[in-house]
């Protein structure tokens, strides 16, 4: 249900682009693994390779050197909805009357729908039913009228959600944040030009350094001769929605978002499930790799003599357990994934940790594993609150019905994975460790009251969607 895709862009001083690209989407990998994609701009045409599959499979030698040009945009595709198929990889490309444009999309528009039906009747063909290609249209439809700036602005007007953009116009690369900031994007300095990324460990990964994250609803203007950028904040927001899920779990540990280093801000919130919730114990242990940070700050935070160990041992080979498309291939998927390490659990109390309960799958089959393994007693601790509704901004968890804690309480879904206790982290603790305020965060998938309207869900605010219609932008 929750949404992670990966966009990066980059612009340098002639040097071409195609590699640094390609070595940041290998860098956000985690973020998407359906699909894999490149535009670059030589300033004369757009080149683009898009393939399905993980970043190493999709690009080979020749494809990259095929992708000429100093300027160009990346995207990594996680895959939604079940649907793996070709229709909605990216960047998605078009050319048009006033150049060429290229978009990377991370986050989901609640008003696609209205917007296509909109742009159809005003001519516009579509290919698919995603939402990247309906920003695309309407930037393309106001650059025919406006400055880059300006179609820009107007095409924030018209779209309601969450986007992290990275976009070619011609040559020119450009980042977008969305008014609430609701995915991360930020913008790092190399030796010889500047890159847009969802997250700084692909900065990291160039060698380049993280200047600062783009403001929720700027607009950041790449120099094509990678010199500088000029900003633009196109939108005011008085209150922002960045997701708080990044932090617990999409992004990379390595990775600064909003200011926070995502390590050390899981740290605390292991620390804070142990002051919330520790329970005495022989041992604890990480689900790996998703709860180690947490088990970490827990296991920090307990008495001394309360061991820390790896009880648990993850086969990297297997994909993650939510490609696949039944509960009984889930199951399996866990097992395989999945095996203990007896020395660590076999005639102890142990407390095992993770970052986030979504079905349900990987608890209860955790718990029988270690039960198996001849654990006398399994507590569960969790470094989230319940997800209790689904994500409409991106993220692909899961529909409310598969969601174990949709309609169960904490006591019935410890029964359900026959742990001996259970505990999550409340929603104060997360706020807390992010040093923001909940009112600024995105806890929908928590609380089930949304930043944005959604029709037949709450909102915990007070926000509109955009009039659609071009007569009413304003600019
Ligand atoms: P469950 O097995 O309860 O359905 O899922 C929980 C596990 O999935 C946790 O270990 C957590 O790290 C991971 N997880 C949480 N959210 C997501 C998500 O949106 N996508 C994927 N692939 N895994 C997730
Ligand atoms: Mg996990």
């Amino acid at each position: 249900m929750h949404e992670k895709c990966g966009v990066v862009g980059i612009s340098t001083a002639g040097r071409d682009v195609a590699r640094p690209l390609y070595y940041s989407l290998y860098a956000l990998q985690h973020r998407g693994q359906e699909s894999a994609g490149i535009v670059t701009h030589d300033g004369f045409q757009q080149y683009e390779h898009v393939e399905m599959g993980l970043v190493g499979d999709a690009f080979d030698e020749d494809d990259l050197d095929s992708l000429n040009g100093s300027n160009g945009i990346g995207h990594v595709r996680y895959p939604t909805s079940g649907s793996v198929n070709n229709c909605c990889a990216q960047p998605f490309s078009v050319s048009f009357k006033s150049g060429s444009l290229g978009l990377a999309h991370n986050g989901n528009l609640i008003n696609t729908d209205e917007l296509r039906e909109e742009l159809a009747a005003l001519g516009h063909a579509f290919t698919s039913d995603g939402d990247t290609e309906v920003i695309a249209h309407d930037l393309a439809r106001n650059l025919l009228e406006e400055d880059l700036v300006r179609a820009v602005k107007r095409t924030m007007s018209r779209i309601h959600g969450s986007y992290s953009l990275t976009i070619t116009h011609d040559e020119t690369v450009l980042g977008v944040r969305d008014p609430q900031g609701n995915r991360p994007l930020c913008i790092g300095e190399l030796e010889d030009g500047y890159v847009l990324a969802s997250e700084s460990a692909a900065i990291d990964t160039l060698d380049g350094e993280l200047v600062r994250d783009v403001k929720p609803g700027e607009l950041v203007v790449l120099h094509d001769d990678g010199s500088g950028f000029d900003t633009y904040q196109l939108v005011e927001t008085e209150q922002t929605a960045h997701c708080f899920f990044e932090h617990v779990y999409f992004a990379r540990p390595d990775s600064v978002i909003d200011d926070e280093l995502v390590y050390e801000v899981r740290r605390d919130l292991g620390r804070a499930l142990w002051e919330e919730s520790g329970i005495e114990t022989d041992v604890v242990m990480p689900v790996p790799d998703s709860g180690r940070s947490f088990a970490s700050g827990y296991a920090d935070a307990a008495p001394e003599g309360v061991e820390f160990a790896e009880g648990l041992m993850k086969n990297r080979y297997v994909g993650r357990t939510f490609i696949m498309p039944t509960q009984d291939e889930r199951e399996r998927a866990v097992r395989l994934k999945l095996n203990p390490i007896k020395s660590t659990v076999e005639g102890k109390t142990v407390t095992v940790i993770d970052d986030s309960i979504v079905r349900g799958t990987t608890s209860s089959q955790l718990v029988e594993l270690l039960y198996e393994a001849g654990a006398e007693e399994v507590h569960v601790r969790i470094g989230a609150p319940p997800i209790v509704a689904p994500c409409y901004m991106g993220i692909d968890m899961a529909s409310r019905e598969e969601l174990i804690a949709a309609d169960r309480s904490v006591e019935e879904i410890r029964e359900e994975i026959q742990a001996d206790s259970l505990s999550y982290l409340s929603i104060e603790a997360i706020a807390e460790s992010l040093h923001k305020s909940e009112t600024d965060l995105c806890l929908g998938c928590v609380t089930g009251e949304y930043p944005y309207d959604i029709e037949g869900e709450q909102t915990d605010r007070d926000v509109q969607r955009p009039v659609v219609g071009h007569s009413s932008a304003d600019d």
